[in-house]
């Protein structure tokens, strides 16, 4: 980043309190690297994590050979009001990532914060999932890593970017995207995620020298204070979230995290969050340095691909008539929302008696399971999904072709994050919600945050029969 660094001092970085505290037990620092940052006065390792360290530095994955792709295999024309990838001097490396994932114009998040991003200026984007954010971040992560690659030597454990993010999903989310973009770029991209074998994470960190890490909050403070990442050298940290953070009671955790990176105005920070409240403001100053601020309003996001019907039924009718909604031809990826974990359980298990390929997301399934059964939904072999809110935040499947509300939710925003979850990547999906006696009133806070009156109405009969 050093060389392309926006307003700030390109002084040696200094450490947090964590670092600081190593710096006191002594023992040999290597050289310091090519950033221009200091050497490693926090990073005492004894003689095994040395020699690891060495043997790692030579198993480095080789540079991809002389690229054979060239950016004339990617041609996009120039279009009137849009931002192509192709305008910004990306690296041919990245640009073959985002060829494969066939990403011709930016979304507006990516063209609103990439040319800030990019010369290294913190940025604070109000924005949800749908609208590109992961993208926007992950580009000026690899362009910046790609553009100032570090020669000398380095040491297992000490990525150059770090992405955190509230839920386990969501980080698997990020991470297959970043594997994705740095496809082509001899990048090492490791996902830290609670719930899971940490022997298994922790071979990602020691097979090869890693460049990004993301993972939540939890877990990376695990790795950290068993000394198998250090952070002193993070150059980019991506905050995303950042107010389901503050909901699920992380931020704790995110402030020990933010301190033990360099202080913020050696580093660069992104930091996304759907809404911005005083207490995300607040988080913003303490952690960004001179932002550049983006708002992508939520309308744009869910709604205007999105074909949202409420149907009004009476609480034993819904059973029935989610039956019917699946067995509809069109309905060939569907999501299920409710509100509480043993809704789910009960739908999944009213389902799978009927024969539907139904899997579950909750809070009380274990991760892997979790992990597997979103897998066989991306994958086709799963028709539907029964989720929570909580869990259903990390669902990023293209193609799916109806949301279901079983239950209203409580939340506004998570109506919006729910219908959210189809049409998606220009494509065009239908929201079902279930209005009953029991939870009709929360329709009108809805419309309210919506700015619109959703259109109620009876469902056809065959559908109830
Ligand atoms: P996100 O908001 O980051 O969850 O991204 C939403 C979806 O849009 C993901 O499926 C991305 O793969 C896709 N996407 C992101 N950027 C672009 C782009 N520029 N063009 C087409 N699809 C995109």
């Amino acid at each position: 980043m050093i060389g392309k660094l926006f307003g700030k001092k390109k002084t040696p970085a200094t450490h947090g309190d964590s670092a600081s505290t190593e710096r006191k037990s002594g023992g040999k620092s290597p050289a310091s690297n090519k950033s221009g940052k200091s050497a490693k006065p926090g990073h005492q390792k004894s003689g095994n994590q040395q020699k690891t360290a060495r043997s790692n530095h030579r198993k480095r994955k080789a540079k991809p050979a002389a690229p054979q792709w060239t950016i004339d295999q990617f041609p996009v024309p120039e279009m009137e009001g849009k931002t192509r990838f192709h305008d910004f001097d990306l690296d041919d490396r990245l640009m073959h990532g985002i060829a494969d994932l066939g990403f011709e114009y930016c979304s507006p998040i990516q063209a609103g914060v990439l040319p800030q991003t990019l010369q290294g200026q913190d940025a604070i984007g109000k924005a949800q999932t749908g609208t590109g954010k992961t993208a926007a971040f992950l580009v000026t992560i690899i362009q910046d890593l790609l553009s100032n690659p570090i020669t000398d030597e380095r040491y297992a454990g000490e990525p150059r970017a770090l992405v955190i993010a509230p839920t386990r999903e969501l980080v698997v989310q990020i991470g297959d995207d970043a594997k994705n973009l740095t496809k082509h770029a001899g990048l090492n991209v490791a996902t830290l995620i609670g719930g899971m074998d940490y022997n298994k994470q922790l071979n990602q960190l020691k097979g090869e020298l890693v460049d990004i890490v993301v993972a939540t909050p939890g877990r990376l403070l695990d790795f950290q204070s068993r000394r198998d990442l250090f952070l002193d050298q993070v150059e980019i940290l991506v905050i995303d979230e950042a107010d389901r953070m503050l909901d699920m009671g992380f931020i704790p955790q995110v402030r020990r995290i933010v301190r033990s990176t360099p202080n913020k105005d050696h580093r660069q920070t992104l930091l996304f969050s759907a809404t911005f409240t005083p207490e995300v403001l607040s988080l913003t100053e303490q952690w960004t340095y001179q932002p550049f601020s983006l708002e992508i309003e939520p309308e744009s996001v869910a709604t205007d691909t999105v074909d949202q019907k409420v149907y009004i039924v009476a609480a034993d009718e819904k059973l029935a008539l989610l039956k019917n909604i699946i067995k509809l031809p069109e309905a060939k990826s569907v999501i299920v929302f409710a509100n509480r974990r043993d809704q789910t359980r009960k739908l999944y298990e009213g389902l799978r008696k009927d024969g539907v390929k139904c899997g579950i997301l909750s809070g009380e399934i274990p991760q892997n399971k979790r992990s597997q059964t979103l897998a066989r939904f991306k994958e086709g072999g799963i028709q539907v999904l029964v989720a929570t809110d909580v869990a259903g935040r990390g669902i990023h499947v293209d193609g799916i072709s109806h949301v279901v509300n079983y239950t209203l939710p409580e939340d506004p925003e998570d109506y919006v994050h729910r219908i959210g979850r189809t049409g998606r990547a220009g494509a065009t999906g239908t929201s079902i919600s279930f209005a009953c006696e029991d939870d009709a009133f929360l329709l009108a806070p809805l419309e309210e945050m919506l700015g619109n009156k959703l259109p109620c109405e009876q469902p056809p009969v065959e559908l109830l029969s």
